[in-house]
């Protein structure tokens, strides 16, 4: 089969990505294979690709928000059959048992598995996932369009819920790429008040025309104090910035895998009770209730489609904010 197989990380801009014939894999027990339609790009997978996460396995296909069919089913592989179209996320496996498992905290499992980074992912023509770990799509969305679900719109309400966030108030969000034009409209159907904050253009009408109340660069400070803030761009100096703009008790959510060092600050910036949290995968609830309320709020994703050999290209459009939306490679 068809995939875009890493060997040694290096820059996006330097093609860390090869196109190349890969072997089919075979579900084992309890696993399903999927024939990938299409994967979206995630900043995760910039980060992987460029060797900014610690590698787990080379070489490696990545992607992890995988829209497909079912076309093989290994050994007691329950809840799906053949033809069934389904979707595959970052969280890839866990071992059930640890002590976050057992609290009902899987997406800090100490000996998880994640999708496109530990196991090959989905920039291929097929996928190997657990049945268990696998989800349906809801029949609202296109495959395109509800690949940006399955990390963006995952990680983005994860995120939303640990901002404690709710109607009435006022959320910041700080970066505005895949992730954050989904929790925009999640957000503004909880009734909340969106502040959007983005040095991009083509990003600030975006947001404007998904209905932010307020858009601005990450250096302004909006015209009210925030009540949440989400932090989706992997600067830790912004993290500063969003504190200056944050009411005393509010919470800012840091929804990246990994962001450059947070500077030293003034004890004053975080005291008024002021909460900076990380957000660290999801659980499988996350993705079953996004997916269930994405379908309600009727969320538009926008796309930009690339063929599965322009990952490279995707990849570098992602990391100089060329996006608009969520970049997807359609394969199928
Ligand atoms: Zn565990
Ligand atoms: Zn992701």
């Amino acid at each position: 089969m068809r995939a875009m197989v890493l060997d040694h990380p290096r820059p996006a801009e330097e093609q860390p990505l090869q196109a190349r014939d890969i072997p089919e894999p075979t579900p084992g027990p309890g696993e399903i294979r999927v024939r990938v339609r299409v994967c979206g790009v995630c900043h995760t997978d910039l980060h992987i690709v460029q060797g900014e996460l610690p590698m787990h396995k080379l070489p490696v296909v990545p992607g992890h928000q995988v829209v497909g069919v079912v076309d093989a089913l290994g050994p007691d592989a329950k809840g799906f059959k053949e033809g069934d179209r389904a979707g595959v996320i970052w969280l890839h496996s866990t071992d059930g048992s640890c002590e976050y498992c057992r609290r009902g905290s899987e997406n800090l499992c100490v000996n998880a598995t994640f999708t496109g980074y530990d196991v090959d992912g989905g920039y291929a023509e097929a996928v190997i996932v657990p049945a268990a770990f696998a989800y349906g799509i809801p029949k609202s969305f296109s495959d395109e369009n509800a690949a940006p679900l399955l990390c963006a719109g995952v990680i983005g309400y994860r995120s939303l819920k640990l901002s404690g966030a709710a109607k009435s108030d006022r959320l910041g969000l700080y970066g505005f790429g895949a992730s954050a034009h989904i929790v925009l409209q999640i957000a503004r159907h909880m009734g909340c008040e969106v502040y959007v904050f983005t040095r991009t253009p083509e990003h600030k009408e975006l947001a404007t025309r998904l209905g932010a109340a307020w858009v601005g660069d990450a250096k302004d400070r909006p015209p009210h104090e925030l009540d949440a803030a989400i932090v989706f761009a992997p600067a830790g100096l912004i993290v500063l910035d969003v504190l200056r703009a944050l009411r005393k008790g509010g919470i800012v959510a840091l929804a990246g895998i990994t962001m450059t060092p947070i500077p030293e600050m003034d004890y004053s910036l975080i005291y008024g009770e002021r909460i900076i949290r990380s957000v660290a995968n999801s659980t499988r609830q996350d993705a079953r209730e996004l997916l269930e309320l994405a379908a309600q709020v009727l969320v538009r994703t926008e796309v930009t489609p690339y063929p599965l050999e322009e990952a490279n290209r995707a990849l570098s459009d992602i990391k100089h904010s060329r996006v608009e939306g969520a970049g997807v490679l359609c394969i199928g």
